[in-house]
């Protein structure tokens, strides 16, 4: 079922999450772990982040330096298909720009087809770490944005070899990212705000935020978006804070501010269990908050950790 579909029939705030697909060599019993815990809350659509292809550099005889080419963490659409499988709750698999050129995508989404599942997030991706700049593939997607025309291409049947005449039509909803405290390239928040509007117009039916620490960015964000004309879903995402590294490792990471009042309990802080508890109370704040505004969905970034979204999930559900 589409997260679009899910959210128009709920009558209150709807749960989900993210989740990581673990290190190459490890289990997927791993990502059950992280699940199991999470059930109660009858999450209506689990998100599997997808991530691209990096550069290392390996150490070789006499000093030579080898560059290759790994993905630490494969796997998003098995992992989506072993959740719906198992479980029976939807997925939606994250779809980025980098690293693919457009046949690649289009296989990619005739897969995601073929296994039945409805949703995508479409995204640009990062820069990879070698690259100052982000790089589309030859071939491939500079901008989220097109990346949305291309599904919503496919869900009217047009496929990129145009020799398929009355090819098979996909049904996929598309969500998108959105960056209440702005993407970090954004000239300013207006400017962004067009190119979300831009990917909306192409065909996407709800948005999910960066995570915000600060409810008023977000009450803000969602306010200039209508003042825009974008009229979706915009489904916000909260992130516990759950060790000391994320004080400083977010800010940087995700470009978001801690507001004052958080820095200064996290700075009380003298281990990560302390940080936690921190953690766990700032989010149900924000949640209790978001959810008395009448929000569609509270959606969690885990990163493969459930304990703090469970203890919160249970405080405001
Ligand atoms: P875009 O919408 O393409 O925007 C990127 C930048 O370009 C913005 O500054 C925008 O203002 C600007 N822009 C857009 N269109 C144009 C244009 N036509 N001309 C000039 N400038 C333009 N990354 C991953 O690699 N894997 C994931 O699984 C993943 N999941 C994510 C989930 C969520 C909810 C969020 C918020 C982010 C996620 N990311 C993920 C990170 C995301 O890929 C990065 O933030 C990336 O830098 C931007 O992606 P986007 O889709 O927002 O890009």
């Amino acid at each position: 079922m589409k997260v679009i579909d899910h959210i128009n029939e709920a009558k209150t705030t709807l749960f989900s999450f993210e989740i990581l697909p673990p290190l190459k060599g490890k289990s997927i019993h791993s990502i059950y772990d992280s699940i199991d815990p999470l059930l109660e809350f009858n999450p209506r659509f689990v998100n599997v982040t997808y991530h691209r292809q990096e550069y290392v550099y390996k150490k070789r005889e006499k000093g030579y330096l080898e560059k290759i080419a790994i993905r630490k963490r494969p796997g998003t659409v098995g992992i989506c298909t072993a959740i719906m499988h198992k479980y029976k709750i939807d997925t939606v698999p994250h779809l980025i720009c980098g690293g693919f050129n457009r046949e690649e995508t289009e296989n990619a989404l005739i897969d995601l087809q073929f296994l039945g599942i409805d949703n995508v997030l479409a995204l640009r991706g990062d820069p990879i770490k070698t690259e100052p700049h982000f790089q589309p593939t030859d071939g491939g997607h500079s901008y989220a944005v097109e990346l949305v025309a291309q599904i919503g291409g496919l869900n009217k049947g047009r496929f990129f070899d145009d020799e398929i005449q009355n090819g098979q039509k996909s049904d996929f909803c598309i969500g998108v990212a959105g960056y209440p405290e702005k993407h970090f390239e954004a000239m300013n928040l207006k400017q962004d705000l067009k190119y979300l509007k831009n990917k909306i117009d192409a065909g996407a039916e709800y948005i999910v935020t960066q995570m915000f620490f600060d409810n008023k960015k977000y009450f803000e964000f969602v306010d200039a978006c209508r003042a825009t004309g974008i009229d979706v879903p915009i489904i916000p995402g909260l992130k516990p804070i759950t060790t000391m590294r994320h004080i400083t490792f977010l800010p940087k990471f995700f470009h978001v501010d801690l507001p004052e009042e958080l820095a200064d309990m996290l700075m009380n802080c003298t281990s990560n269990a302390e940080v936690r508890e921190v953690g766990v109370e700032w989010a149900i704040r924000q949640a209790r908050e978001l959810i008395d505004r009448q929000v569609p969905c509270l959606h969690f970034y885990t990163m493969g950790k459930s304990g703090s979204v469970s203890k919160i999930a249970r405080a405001v559900f």
